[in-house]
This record gives structure tokens, sequence and C-alpha cells, in this order.
């Protein structure tokens, strides 16, 4: 058992994850990157960190595959003092719901919101013993805001909102601290595909966002400072939404 502090960021090997992967490594935390299947920015991220001095681990499996979390998550907590954990791992299906189909609809609920169950309850299990945790689940402007074209993720994005407050609730009297961030338009893989330049119109700060400016405040949320923070939902969005 390793006494080094450890964060486990799902997703955490691309985008925003890659980010809040850096930001932690940097902020001491031995850093657990989970990511699905692109083991190539999985590596590219864990040698990032390795350049600069700091530990870390690979960590594959699939979100949405409850026995390979339920694995996975048991043998990190065996290994690791596991302080904080991201969410962070989540896909996009643009479609007008009315064109949408059953795959894509049960995709985006599994990945962005179901696997919220299985992630998460096993990590709060191990927290609230240790009177110590943080967990912060990366949401969205989508779920704050709706957004035609993201019915599906939209919902999911809300229903971690609601899981969030919930469970921080559950779990304050332990010191388990739960919150969410709300990225707003954030320049990553997942945002490739979209119109910058009409979208952009719809920011007040005229831009998009860094992925940095995200990990920023989920270095925060995972300090000291930040120690009677719980149940809250940050905007990273550049006034898009107030
Ligand atoms: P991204 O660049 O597409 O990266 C997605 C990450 O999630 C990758 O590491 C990917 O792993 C992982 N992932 C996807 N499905 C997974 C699964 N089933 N199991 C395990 N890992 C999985 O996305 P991003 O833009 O950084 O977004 C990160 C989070 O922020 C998401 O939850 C997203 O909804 C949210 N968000 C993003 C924006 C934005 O504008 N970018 C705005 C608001 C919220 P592989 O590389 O192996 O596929």
């Amino acid at each position: 058992m390793s006494n080094k502090k450890a964060a486990l960021i799902t997703g955490g090997s691309r985008g925003i994850g890659r980010a809040i992967s850096l930001r932690l490594a940097q902020d001491g935390y031995h850093v657990i990157i989970n990511y699905r299947s692109n083991e190539k920015e999985a590596a590219a991220t864990q040698k990032m960190i390795t350049d600069d001095g700091f530990s870390s681990e690979l960590c594959p499996f699939d979100i949405t595959d409850r026995k390979a979390v339920s694995e996975a998550i048991e043998a990190i907590l065996e290994k690791h003092t596991l302080h904080t954990l991201v969410l962070c791992a989540g896909i996009r299906h643009d479609e007008l719901l009315i064109f949408m189909s059953e795959e894509q609809w049960d995709s985006v609920i599994d990945t962005n919101l179901t696997s919220f169950y299985a992630v998460v309850k096993p990590v709060v299990r191990y927290m609230i013993p240790n009177r110590a945790g943080r967990i912060i689940i990366i949401s969205s402007t989508s779920g704050q805001f709706g957004l035609p074209g993201q019915v599906g993720y939209s919902a999911a994005k809300a229903g971690l909102i609601g899981a969030t407050k919930a469970l921080a609730r559950e779990c304050a009297k332990k010191n388990v601290l739960v919150n969410a961030i709300a990225p707003g338009f954030i320049t990553t893989d997942m945002t490739g595909d979209i119109k910058e330049k009409e979208l952009v119109k719809t920011v007040p700060m005229n831009r998009f966002g860094k992925p940095e400016e995200v990990a920023s405040v989920v270095s925060f949320l995972a300090s000291d400072d930040a120690g009677y923070i719980t149940g809250q939902v940050i905007g990273v969005n550049g006034g898009v939404y107030m």
C-alpha cells in the first residue's frame, strides 16, 4: 500500500481529462489515468507526467462495463490511498431526438450517467470510513441549459448534477466532499467537429475555454483550501450560462 495520495481520473488520457491528470500530478498526487481504448494518447499523457518528474499509471477500463469497473477499482483501492476521484470520461452523440437511435441514446446515458453508479459507489464506500475524500464530477453547461441536438447528453449531464447534490448530502458528515464542474465550450477532440465561429458568438467572453482552465478548478476542489465546499456546481464557461 502506497502512502502517497492518489487520484483516479476517468477519461484522464485526452482533452480535459489529460489536463486534469497533468495538473493533479503537479499538485503531488500519484495519478491513475483511466481511458477506454486509445492507448497511444494515454501513453502520451503518462509520458508528459513522467517527463515532468511526477508519478502516474495507466488503468484502462470501460466505465460502462460494471464487472471491469469493479475489478479495476478493487485493485486500485488495495494498492493506493485514494484521495480524489474525478469522473471525467464522457461521450457526445448529437442528434435531434426525432432522429436519435436507441443505440445512440443508450450509449450517451450509459457512458455519461449510469457509469456514476459503478465508479462512484465503491470509491465512496472506501472514503467514508477514512473520513476523507473528494469526488469531482464533470458535468456540462448542456445539463444546466439544455441544448438542441443534445437531449440525451443534456439529460445525462443534468442527472449528474442531481446525483452530485444528493451524494454530497449523504457524505457531508463523513468529510467526503462531492462537487460538480460544468464546463462550457472547451477546445478538445470532443468539440473538434462543432462550428466554433458560430457558437463563439454565444459566449460572453468570445472564446472557447482551454482544458487547463477546467483542470485548475479541479485542483482547487481537491485541495485543502476547498474544505468547506460540497454539493456545488461550478461553471467554467466564459459566461455562456449564469
Ligand atoms: P474527449 O477529448 O473526447 O476525451 C474523452 C475521454 O473519455 C478519453 O480519455 C476517452 O478514452 C474517455 N472515455 C470515453 N468513453 C469511455 C468509456 N466508456 N470508458 C472509459 N473512458 C472513456 O472529451 P473531453 O472534451 O475532454 O470531455 C471530457 C469530459 O468533459 C466529458 O465528460 C465531457 O462530456 C465533458 N465536457 C466537455 C466539454 C467540451 O467542450 N469539451 C464541455 C462540457 C463538458 P479513449 O481515448 O480511450 O476513448
